[in-house]
């Protein structure tokens, strides 16, 4: 099992000629309410690979859609809390040109108290996972809690906050990063001395950064993961037609962390997520977009 700490929002999109201008009204023709979130979006690519997962977190009472959509996807819905804060959202204008620009409302993804993670963690057994994205709070809370419960932590310190994410990295087995959090967890702006200074900077620490359409590299930390013996490993993507990189990085995360849970080595769980996120990518939206483990294996399979 899997218990994936994660936001949930539901993304307001409308398709604009511009961006709004300060005292401008525009109306707008278009109009999509999406499911989204990057927990969310963790959870659908969990459930679509196969894993059993539980999404913990909270919504507003009146947003059953919320729940509806992740369970027809196959995700656990028992563990999210239905309260009387909004939930979170994002409203999203988009332009011809698919530029964005993003109103965000974290709502009831922050609204997770101690006793609902004690509760939720009591429930677990050792070995399960935890994963956690950086979109909801008590970041440090569960992750302790995780570890004196003898679980696995997975973070995913999207969108990155660098201080938080070196506070926490004692308590993470897993830390899965993109090109632009491993850059500011370094501190540097050129990916290729981000991706020389990591095992120096965090040796003990076993980390995906995945890199777009370069695909993805692996550094194990030296004493914690037995089974990877491989200190990095280099993972090409594969080349597809890109429409739409919305969650490609969730998609990858997903996939790579059902493999690993059933027991594939590194190099078979990075490839299988590489395959899923490339298919992601030539899909339109989120959630949607994600691939089922039988679409993948299928192309894997070509
Ligand atoms: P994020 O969405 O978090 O920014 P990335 O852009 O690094 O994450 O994408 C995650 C993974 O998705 C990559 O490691 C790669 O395997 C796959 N991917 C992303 N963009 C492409 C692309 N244009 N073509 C093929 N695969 C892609």
């Amino acid at each position: 099992t899997i218990y994936n700490f994660g936001s949930i929002n539901l993304d307001h999109l409308y398709q604009l000629d511009h961006f709004v201008r300060p005292g401008e009204t525009i109306a707008s023709s278009s109009y999509q309410c999406l499911l989204g979130g990057k927990g969310a979006n963790q959870s659908v690519a969990l459930a679509k690979a196969g894993a059993d997962v539980k999404h913990v977190g909270a919504i507003h009472h009146s947003d059953q859609t919320v729940i509806d959509q992740l369970e027809s996807f196959g995700v656990d819905t028992g563990l999210i809390n239905r309260i009387d804060v909004p939930t979170g959202h994002a409203i999203i204008q988009l332009t011809k040109e698919a530029e964005n620009s993003i109103i965000l409302y974290q709502g009831a993804n922050h609204a997770l108290t101690e006793e609902q993670v004690d509760q939720v963690l009591s429930q677990a057994n050792a070995g399960d996972w935890v994963l956690l994205q950086n979109e909801t709070n008590l970041i440090e809370y569960i992750m302790r809690k995780a570890q004196e419960n003898q679980l696995k932590v997975a973070f995913n310190p999207a969108p990155m906050d660098a201080e938080l994410t070196k506070q926490v990295l004692a308590f993470v087995d897993l830390l899965i990063v993109n090109e632009v959090e491993a850059m500011d967890l370094i501190g540097t702006t050129d990916i290729d001395s981000t991706i020389a200074a990591f095992p120096t900077a965090y040796p003990d620490m076993a980390v995906l950064m995945t890199l777009g359409k370069a695909g993805v590299c692996y550094f194990t930390g030296k004493e914690s993961d037995q089974e990877n013996t491989e200190e990095m490993l280099s993972v090409k993507a594969f080349s597809v037609e890109a429409v739409d990189t919305t969650a490609a990085g969730d998609t990858f995360i997903g996939f790579c962390l059902f493999s690993l849970m059933n027991g594939e080595d590194m190099t078979q769980a990075i490839t299988r997520a590489c395959a899923a996120s490339a298919i992601c990518v030539t899909r339109l939206g989120a959630a949607v977009a994600i691939p089922t483990q039988d679409e993948v294996t299928a192309f894997l399979a070509k």
